[in-house]
């Protein structure tokens, strides 16, 4: 069988000395492709950085619940402009509403979610969420954002593996 995992963070330094040996493992596995999900500035950079240079990772860029608070405007900036340039950029995320651990203040998870979403409609790319204690929220504020598949992205965004 073939499989693709669509939420690694092959980036992580967990994964700095060992990196070809998982990706060997995952394809004798069966694993024919990956996405490398990015969470904040450096890691955005970082999987972008990955996807180009590995032909079976592809990457999506955002802000984590967990790094909201230190968002800026030209994160946001680099990651639209990261999102239209780059084509292995698959998608918008991960980003959502993390109440367990409330690393940032929940009313800037909310705003920086927000915006995210809006970022990714404009770009037409699927969003990839990170939900922690905080369903009903989540689902709530994707409804009040209109997050479906008839404003965002389509599957089509996505390679044929
Ligand atoms: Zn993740």
């Amino acid at each position: 069988m073939r499989l693709f995992d669509t939420h690694a963070h092959l980036h992580f330094p967990d994964y700095g000395d060992d990196l070809e040996a998982v990706l060997d493992r995952a394809h004798a596995a069966g694993v024919c492709g990956m996405v490398t999900i990015g969470t904040d500035r450096e890691t955005n950079r970082a999987v972008v950085a990955m996807a180009r240079r590995l032909p079976d990772v592809w990457a999506t860029v955002g802000i984590h619940p967990h790094d909201a608070e230190e968002a800026t405007e030209a994160d946001f900036a680099e990651m639209e402009r990261l999102a239209r340039e780059e084509p292995k950029v698959v998608g918008f995320g991960e980003m959502g509403l993390d109440f367990f651990r409330n690393l940032s203040p929940p009313q800037t998870q909310r705003q920086v979610f927000r915006r995210q979403i809006a970022i990714a409609r404009a770009v037409g790319k699927p969003l990839v969420i990170h939900c922690r204690d905080a369903h009903e929220d989540t689902l709530a504020l994707l409804a009040e954002e209109r997050a479906d598949a008839s404003t965002l992205g389509s599957s089509s965004h996505w390679p044929a593996p």
